[in-house]
């Protein structure tokens, strides 16, 4: 089964009877029997489109060339390959700018190889740009050179005698073997950090020796477009937010979007801004026990943390908010405090409350003030100095509350609203189950249940039909056996992205499920799994 994070993919093809598990080093001239013959290597990356164009080789062999001004030619199921991609990581903006162009071009089903590159200290930042074969030419050079490769870096060769590795090259002093080996180990780990859902914490990770990986990595990020199309929109493992880098992760900055544009608040004169708790979801913790006995449901809940921002108490299930893994030092630095106080400002200009109380003290009620501030908000304090669990914070929180009408708290609309963009109508229906494992119905019919791993809200056929039109994938005229591929996808909702909740739709069938991939992938691939399929129904008069 294929795996995805982001641009990095990590499966299992079939090329000319060889079966190859990518990300994957190889023998390329085995594999692709035309590629020695092929004069592809002279026409550098920064070639401008009239040089390409004219010295461009004619005659397509497997792999399909291209280059930053030629990305015609492939098509879903090809080998891509692009020349002289080594000479991109000394430049991380050309590098990203390359990529992207290529990127958006070329149907995203296609297999990439980056000839001459892979080491195994920039493995990790190759597969996370979207490539998934390589070949051990850049090791051997290496070795020619005498050079001792790690994750870490390149190295001299006398390393190999410190007992920094194990492996059967080191054993035997050899080091064209370690170097190569080197590389296979690497790639088997992104490979495992790939399909664990967790391969950004680790690229975040290795990227820390080369400053120019760190680059390439920030650049990618500042590529929201690009990257929040492949991006999942939940996972049900840790979100790690160990560096200052998460911050600009998609996942981050599409949950702050989302609570400014999309999530609708529950009607209420006067909100309360809440510290996070190391606890998730916070409401299980004995802070915010506290807290919601001193506020007795007289004022919506918003927390303020980082790096999520801001996270209306609705939302505290969804991914990231009830999975990040954060240092807690209560020192927040420039970027973090930046970036927080433009999410609190945004939602209070969108949002009207008569009264926002910071019940904070610390980075976060800095935060608020800068956020308040920027949006013209004037705030109420009830910690004046001391900590919000302090019992005099609390005593007059509540007091501060007093007389405040009850806030009509609504888990589901909150949730749908940030997840589809529209509110159900929710009259007549039922909750049940012990929270966070809830369910609806209406006339004991159910219509919603909460996915407990990643916060989201699952409709029933039922609970579609109160959903509006939006998240809808449109198949063809047959009735599907399992999931739903690529190829039987006519057409998707573009807001759809992997990990989402939608409902298929075909003349003769309808059902529900979970998106393997976003709209644009599904829209335009040839192959794999569009939808997980959970129910299955034929339409009636079928
Ligand atoms: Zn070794």
């Amino acid at each position: 089964m294929k795996r995805r994070d982001g641009l990095a993919r990590s499966g299992i093809c079939h090329l000319e009877g060889t079966i190859i598990a990518f990300p994957a080093a190889v023998d390329t001239t085995m594999i692709f029997p035309g590629l020695g013959k092929t004069s592809f290597s002279n026409i550098p990356l920064s070639a401008g489109p009239e040089f390409v164009e004219k010295y461009w080789p004619g005659g397509q062999v497997s792999p399909v060339m291209i280059h930053p001004h030629h990305v015609s030619g492939p098509v879903s199921g090809d080998w891509v390959m692009v020349p002289g991609w080594h000479t991109a990581l000394a430049n991380p903006r050309n590098y990203v700018n390359w990529l992207t162009a290529m990127k958006a071009a070329v149907p995203l089903d296609t297999l990439w190889y980056a000839p001459a590159t892979a080491i195994p200290s920039n493995a990790h930042i190759l597969c996370y740009s979207g490539f998934d074969l390589f070949d051990f030419i850049a090791c051997d050079l290496a070795t020619s050179r005498g050079t001792f490769l790690l994750p870490e870096g390149e190295f001299d060769r006398k390393w190999m005698d410190a007992g920094v590795c194990n492996c059967d090259g080191c054993r035997s002093g050899d080091l064209k073997s370690h170097n190569r080996m080197a590389l296979t180990k690497e790639l088997a780990l992104v490979s495992r950090f790939i399909a664990a859902s967790r391969f950004r914490e680790f690229v975040e990770s290795r990227c820390r020796m080369h400053s120019t990986h760190v680059a390439i990595m920030r650049h990618l990020d500042s590529m929201y477009d690009l990257m929040e199309q492949v991006v999942p929109v939940a996972r049900d493992v840790a979100f790690g937010a160990t560096s200052g880098e998460t911050l600009n992760r998609v996942e981050i900055r599409r949950f702050a979007q989302r609570v400014a544009e999309r999530y609708i608040p529950p009607s209420a004169d006067t909100a309360v801004l809440l510290p996070c708790s190391a606890r998730k979801p916070y409401s299980l913790s004995q802070s915010h026990n506290k807290f919601t006995r001193a506020i007795q449901g007289r004022a919506h809940e918003l927390i303020v943390t980082s790096p999520v921002g801001l996270v209306p108490r609705e939302l505290e299930l969804v991914y990231p908010a009830a999975h990040y893994d954060v240092p807690v030092t209560g020192y927040w630095d420039l970027e973090e405090k930046a970036f927080i106080s433009g999410v609190i400002a945004k939602y209070l200009q969108k949002n009207n409350y008569r009264r926002v109380i910071a019940h904070l003290d610390g980075g976060a009620l800095e935060v608020a003030k800068l956020g308040a501030d920027i949006a013209g908000v004037e705030l109420e304090f009830t910690c004046s100095g001391r900590r919000p669990t302090d019992s005099a914070s609390l005593a007059r929180l509540d007091a501060t509350l007093d007389g405040c009408r009850r806030v009509k708290q609504d888990l589901l609309k909150g949730i749908c609203s940030w997840q589809f963009g529209t509110v159900p109508d929710t009259a007549g229906l039922m909750s049940r189950g012990r929270y966070p494992a809830v369910k609806y119905s209406r006339n004991r019919v159910q219509m919603f249940s909460l996915d407990t791993g990643t916060g989201l809200i699952r409709p029933t056929f039922e609970g579609w039909k109160l959903l509006g039109e939006g998240y809808r994938v449109q198949i063809s005229d047959f009735v599907p056996q399992g999931d739903i591929l690529a190829p039987g996808v006519v057409s998707a909702d573009p807001h759809i992205r992997e990990g989402d909740e939608v409902l298929v739709v075909g003349p003769k069938v309808l059902a529900t499920g979970k998106a393997a991939m976003g709209a644009s992938e599904m829209s335009r691939s040839k192959r794999g799994v569009a939808v997980r399929v959970r129910k299955i129904k034929m339409r009636d008069g079928q």
